[in-house]
């Protein structure tokens, strides 16, 4: 048989189980016929077949990008006010003229949505709705933080969510009040907060999604990511499913997704199991399947509403964070998704979060029996080591997101202020331990949360220190900050530098293997993909140096060729 497309004389690492290296891979149909040398290859090669040299370059298994939010963040990407490349000497003034912008640019639009300030801008009480009600008191605005667990609103948003000084506090979630005046100051946390407004916004036209998820596509497949999780797909929300579904059949997508759906404590839990069930059977196309279910077992630290062992260090109030289920419920909950053959994908940030889930998820295999569940903690801040093995034990995939295992702004101002010295410093973000006790550990973006580059992920698993190129972008224009690359420096507060412990960062083969094979396990695709072998998809990127070669600080800044999706060439730089 004879191939539609040769790839030779190129460095390629297969990650197969011997993680082997090869020459030339030949492809037809899709799939991989052939992986080997430059020599053996020459029999697939006939006078229809489209041979590239690649001259040395170097040759990958695609990216798989385990826990993101496509579908939203493309949307506010596109048709949205978009916060999160807004920088400024004076960022709040620099937020406040965007809104400003778009919303005089958008004027016969009937409500401002957008996404992408940071937190870590603002004071303890965070933004206000006077400043937005400045640019515009007739007009809800709507504007979601960047770590989606906050929601800066003006006063006609809370006006038509009926919210005033005296709503009472939601369940999950806080509305900030005022300290002077007692009146909600413009903050939204967490999603019973949240969603006292987000109900109201009407749903995105599907054209709007279909649109802004082929504008994304093409920005992953040029980040080399041609396969992602969707993390957060609401039952009721028919527009996105639909518009994933769709694009799928009409055989549009050049990614393919794995998705799970979102259950909330609030309503019938076995009732939203049994909707999700049922949606989940009408999918079948292998570009979009949803099988799996997301609990957020808590928040986020930044926002005080990770679920923590000892109390947040800043309060005096003997504050935990939020535990998000009761043990009982959320026990009934996994034990009825597990015997169904479904999986479970967890949103997991503090130390006391992972120990009910891991409980509630030991007390399911005790229940229903060990099986290939391939069940899923997503994010994992803090984490104790007995904890760290129980994961290994329970065979669970982490899905890390190292852009965050470093020393930030974030760092400075929430961080170490909310966690305390000990735990800011030595304790957040356990790494190298997770690979150490044998949990599948697959590399995500949380995107919106941050834009996708698995090079950057890599180089930031492996030093625990932001980019070079990450700073000057972010942080380049600020006269306060100050890049620290030496791991052993004396750090002064405001410095961006080393994320300590230093036994915590990975090994490059351990990234690699992370970003593309552990990411297809994850997601019942390691037949199909993650690996150059021969029967799987060919999906691949081509780097234009090999890693294994290069100084580490030019890994962030490594040129991505050529992504292929399906044998089907979706990027490339030529
Ligand atoms: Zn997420």
């Amino acid at each position: 048989m004879k191939a539609n497309l040769v790839l030779k004389n190129a460095a390629v690492y297969t990650v197969d189980s011997d993680l082997s290296w090869a020459q030339a891979i030949a492809i037809a149909d899709r799939k991989i016929l052939f992986v080997g040398s430059n020599t053996d290859v020459e029999a697939y090669i006939g006078p229809d077949t489209t041979v590239i040299d690649l001259d040395g370059k170097m040759v990958l298994p695609a990216f798989v990008d385990s826990h993101m939010h496509p579908a939203q963040s493309a949307h506010i990407y596109q048709y949205g006010l978009g916060l999160f490349d807004v920088t400024g000497e004076d960022q709040i003034q620099a937020y406040l003229n965007a809104v400003r912008q778009y919303a005089a640019k958008n004027s016969d639009a009937p409500w401002i949505v957008g996404g992408g300030y940071s937190r870590s801008a603002f004071d303890e009480i965070g933004p206000r709705k006077e400043w937005l009600d400045e640019i515009d008191s007739v007009r809800p605005i709507v504007i979601t933080s960047t770590d989606g667990h906050s929601m800066w609103v003006n006063s006609k948003a809370l006006e038509i969510a009926n919210i005033d000084k005296d709503t009472p506090q939601p369940q999950e979630g806080v509305i900030k009040h005022d300290p002077k005046t007692s009146e909600p100051s413009g903050l939204l946390q967490e999603p019973g907060a949240m969603n006292l407004v987000a109900q109201h916004i009407p749903e995105p036209p599907k054209e709007q999604i279909k649109n802004s998820l082929l504008w994304l596509q093409g920005w992953l497949n040029a980040k080399g990511i041609t396969t992602v999780h969707e993390a957060m797909l609401g039952i009721e929300e028919h527009h996105i499913i639909e518009a994933y579904d769709e694009l799928a059949q009409d055989g549009k997508l050049t990614v393919r997704y794995r998705a799970s759906w979102n259950i909330s404590p609030e309503g019938d839990v076995a009732a939203q199991i049994d909707q999700g069930k049922a949606l989940s059977k009408r999918f079948t196309h292998p570009h979009f399947k949803a099988h799996s279910f997301k609990f957020f077992a808590d928040h986020v630290t930044e926002e005080e509403t990770g679920l923590l062992l000892e109390p947040y260090a800043h309060r005096d109030d003997d504050w935990y964070g939020i535990k998000v289920w009761g043990d009982d419920i959320l026990q009934d909950a996994f034990s009825q998704i597990d015997s169904a053959g479904y999986q479970i994908h967890v949103h997991v940030i503090g130390d006391a979060a992972a120990q009910y889930t891991l409980d509630a998820l030991e007390f399911t295999q005790d229940v229903n029996g060990k099986r290939d569940a391939r069940h899923s903690f997503a994010h994992l801040q803090l984490a104790r080591p007995k904890d760290i093995k129980r994961m290994g034990d329970l065979g669970i995939s982490v899905h890390t997101s190292p852009y965050w295992m470093i020393i930030d702004d974030y760092f400075w101002k929430l961080n170490l202020p909310y966690l305390g010295h000990e735990r800011a410093f030595y304790q957040q973000y356990p790494f190298n331990s997770l690979f150490k006790a044998g949990v599948n550990v697959t590399i995500a973006s949380d995107f919106f949360v941050t834009e996708p580059e698995p090079l950057v992920a890599i180089y930031c698993g492996m030093t625990r220190r932001m980019p070079q190129l990450v700073f000057d972008r972010d942080y380049g224009g600020k006269s306060n900050y100050r890049s620290i690359s030496d791991p052993d420096a004396e750090l002064k507060p405001g410095d961006l530098g080393v994320l300590p412990p230093l036994d915590e960062r990975a090994s490059l083969k351990d990234m690699l293997v992370a970003s593309t094979l552990n990411g297809a396990y994850a997601n019942f695709l390691n037949e199909d993909i993650g690996s150059i072998e021969v029967g799987k998809l060919a999906d691949l990127v081509v780097l234009d140096q090999n890693l294994f070669e290069i100084d580490i600080e030019e890994i962030p800044t490594t040129q991505i060729e050529m992504t292929f999706f399906e044998g089907q060439l979706v990027h490339s730089t030529e």
